[in-house]
């Protein structure tokens, strides 16, 4: 394997020493990246040191330089903030303190740096790079080295992590802390909505970002604010007022009994006068809005990281050792990024050129140009919420010709962000003149009752963070009478349909594309959201409601490994859901680090068992004074039918003459989570806008609405510019799933997708994407080294 050739290619060279540092602002997420790049680094036989308190302990060298051991970092993914310290540093920016920073890392043998930090942190990195050569020559002159001492620590070589809450580096989807911020904003301002509308309250609310309005617009979209003030759109001079005023009016015509105003602390007007939140409390005021201010501040900083950022800087923290050790001196500087799904290296230096652009767009007031400057997720948001709240006046109306009867149902057990779909499905199809039609309780609530709501605005009113499904969900399929379906379909004349739900959903899909011989009406483009906490709909590796249960799922195992921590050697086995698919199980003993994770794909035996046992004995073996932590295995519910959760347990029980304590946990229910996350919510958005969008480029085949019941070929799309771009997609290719796969986001079609990527029996793709996280999981908790040893 490609970790195999790696190792071979290091036995015999001298051995590497790798130093790792935070940097900057601190962010949630950063101690599991320095977790993942020290554990990682002894994998692969180097030394690891962390540098304590950023670049001020670079100057400072000594102790402030610190060779880590595997068990120092156990631990680390829970907490917050970051341990090794971060400090800003102005001797760093002088070449003076650079080159004591660089004596400072030779003479402990280091010429590799992983940085965490933000952009200002990237670029002094980076100059330290190239500056380094003639730092040594300096050095060598100023006779604090000689050539020869010198002579193995010619280049210096450098890898980024973005560490920062305001997701603010081009070129990556999101960085390390960002959706932990996000949550927190959105967590707060959930508390505020209540209060808000118990006393029908305007409220304004200020989070972070300078330069970078993503916190304002992610939580503007989760949290279903009226209005949001961001850098990169700055609203014209003199004329927001009037603007704000219309939509907060225009919103409590329509029912709503609080506003919500989200400020980023960056924002800015055309002329670029600042925009406070005070300025914005005074417009409210003189609408007669009784209006409070409240300033979020620090606590978007703290607290725990969110799953995402767990997973993102545990897998950053990998590739970066790994950069680390296939750079050569010619390679330029790699940013680890993410883009949608999948983990990525880009050029460190270009990255922050552009990401700098931005702020230097903003100050010239080329707006336009900074906000094209972020990537393409963030514009299509913008537009989004816009659609969503500002233009729901009826600037956005289509011609009556192209307005579509959209059905909407919800197929499954309930996971988070249903809601959320719904509302923004709901929303857009109200301000594009749409309309939202609401199938009550699943296909055999149709089947049986036939009772279907058109939404109106004020109906999804707070769904944004509301969990389960208001409009009743079921786990029936749609095959159980195709013909009912078929003839409320004609009834209610749907042009289209969008399905949230997990395997049942996508059976359904199926099951509608098939019947479309027999019934007409189902030619209508119909989509499915993958939505189920299994995340086991075939073709895609995202599904709604997941990033929730992660969540629900890294606060349980925190707080039993505190329990089992107070307890001293206690292990828990706790048993997770997923059906037969281990994407949870995976995912979630990747970021709680998890002893031993047992999956349907992986089969468990008594010797994996013997080896799990041998690594809790070398666990507690080194964990001895404050170091004592409850160990923790994940088993998915189906991962064998013969060694249960309960016999796991009681095995290593016996097999441990007591030495430690044996408990199963099973959350059950609570995986589903209360309140979705934020990340669910703002995809939950995304997804429902591209499926509508989906049918609406269908319909424009040339033919109206509501006529089209033959068959289909869509001749034409249009592209990013409003432009007629030909295309030969095909009459199948209408009935789709909407998938994430690695960096992309598509429409596949169902039927290619049953026929091709489902086990069918299994209730799951034929494709297990996630193998790279066990092995990760396998290297962090020593299960590796163990083999390597043995
Ligand atoms: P955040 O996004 O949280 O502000 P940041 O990394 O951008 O993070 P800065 O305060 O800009 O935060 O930078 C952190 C430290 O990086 C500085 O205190 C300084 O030591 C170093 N640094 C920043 N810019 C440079 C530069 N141009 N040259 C050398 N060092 C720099």
């Amino acid at each position: 394997s490609a970790i195999n050739m790696l190792k071979q290619t290091l036995s015999g060279q001298k051995k590497k020493k790798i130093a790792v540092m935070t940097s900057g602002g601190d962010s949630p997420g950063m101690n599991a990246a320095v977790r993942a790049v020290v554990r990682t680094g002894i994998h692969f036989g180097c030394d690891v040191f962390a540098v304590y308190e950023g670049y001020e302990g670079l100057l400072r060298g000594g102790e402030y330089l610190k060779k880590m051991a595997w068990e120092d970092v156990r631990g680390w993914l829970s907490e917050g903030g970051t341990l090794i310290g971060t400090a800003r540093s102005m001797e760093f920016k002088k070449r003076e303190g650079r080159k004591q920073a660089a004596g400072n890392l030779i003479e402990q043998g280091i010429d590799a740096l992983v940085v965490c930090g933000g952009d200002g942190s990237l670029t002094g990195a980076d100059l330290f790079r190239h500056e380094w050569p003639s730092l040594v020559e300096d050095l060598v002159k100023d006779g604090r080295f000689t050539e020869e001492q010198v002579t193995p620590y010619r280049n210096l070589k450098i890898v980024g992590l973005v560490g920062s809450i305001d997701n603010d580096m081009s070129g990556t989807d999101s960085t390390i802390g960002a959706y932990s911020a996000l949550e927190r904003i959105c967590e707060m301002v959930d508390y505020i909505d209540a209060t808000a509308k118990s006393h029908s309250r305007a409220f304004v609310v200020e989070v972070m970002g300078r330069h970078c309005g993503w916190l304002a617009l992610m939580a503007g979209i989760a949290t279903g604010a009226d209005y949001i003030f961001i850098p990169e759109r700055a609203v014209p001079h003199g004329q927001w007022q009037d603007e704000l005023k219309e939509v907060c009016q225009r919103h409590r015509a329509k029912g709503r009994r609080n506003n919500t105003i989200i400020v980023a602390e960056g924002a800015i007007d055309d002329q670029l006068n600042p925009v406070t939140c005070e300025d914005v409390k005074n417009v409210l005021i003189e609408l007669g809005l009784d209006t409070k201010v409240t300033i979020l501040g620090h606590v978007q900083r703290g607290g725990t990281a969110v799953a995402h950022d767990r997973w993102l800087a545990t897998l950053q923290g990998v590739d970066a050792v790994k950069a680390i050790l296939e750079m050569t001196p010619e390679t330029p500087s790699p940013l680890i990024g993410i883009l949608e799904n999948k983990i990525i290296r880009m050029p460190l230096v270009e990255s922050v050129k552009l990401t700098q652009s931005v702020a230097a767009a903003i100050e010239s007031k080329n707006f336009d140009k900074a906000i094209s400057l972020r990537d393409t997720e963030f514009i299509e948001l913008y537009e989004n919420f816009l659609s969503t709240t500002v233009k729901d006046d009826g600037s956005e109306m289509l011609p009556v010709t192209e307005r579509l009867n959209i059905g909407i149902v919800h197929v499954g057990a309930p996971s988070a962000a249903l809601n959320a779909a719904t509302r923004a499905a709901t929303l857009y199809c109200l301000s594009h003149g749409h309309t939202p039609i609401a199938i009550m309780n699943g296909f055999s609530g149709l089947i049986q009752t036939g009772e279907v709501k058109k939404m109106e605005w004020i109906d999804v009113e707070n769904w944004h963070n509301l969990g389960g499904s208001e409009i009743g969900t079921n786990r029936s399929v749609a095959a159980e009478d195709l013909g009912t379906i078929a003839y409320y379909f004609q009834k209610i004349k749907l042009d289209g349909l969008i399905i949230l739900g997990g395997f049942e959903g996508f059976k359904s899909l199926k099951q509608l594309r098939d019947g479309r011989s027999q019934h007409p009406i189902f030619n209508i483009p119909m989509t499915l959201i993958p939505s189920t906490i299994s995340n086991n709909v075939p073709g895609t590796e995202y599904s709604l409601g997941v990033d929730t249960c992660l969540n629900a799922l890294v606060k349980y195992t925190d707080d039993i490994k505190q329990s089992a921590s107070a307890t001293r050697r206690r292990v828990f086995v706790v048993e997770v859901q997923g059906g037969h698919s281990g994407y949870i199980a995976s995912f979630t003993g990747l970021i709680t680090g998890a002893v031993s994770i047992y999956t349907p794909e992986d089969k468990i035996n008594l010797s994996s068992i013997q080896e799990d046992l041998t690594l809790l004995e070398e666990n507690f073996r080194h964990d001895q004074g404050e170091n004592r932590n409850g160990k923790i295995l994940i088993r998915n519910e189906q991962a064998s039918s013969v060694y249960s959760t309960e016999l796991i347990a009681n095995l290593i029980s016996e097999s441990c003459h007591g030495r430690f304590g044996v408990r199963t946990a099973i959350p059950g229910h609570a995986q589903q989570g209360g309140v979705p996350s934020s990340k669910d919510r703002v995809v939950a958005s995304r997804f429902a806008v591209k499926c509508i969008k989906f049918i609406e480029q269908w319909n424009k085949n040339n033919q109206a609405p509501g006529t089209n019941t033959d068959s289909k070929i869509l001749r034409f799309k249009f592209d990013a510019q409003g432009e007629k771009v030909p295309t030969i997609e095909h009459e199948d290719d209408s009935a789709a799933v909407i998938c994430v796969n690695g960096s992309s986001i598509s429409f596949k079609p169902i039927a290619g997708l049953w026929e091709n990527e489902t086990n069918v029996e299994l209730r799951k793709g034929q494709e297990v994407h996630w193998t790279e996280y066990n092995k990760i999981s396998d290297i962090l908790s020593g299960r590796m080294k163990l083999r390597d040893e043995v």
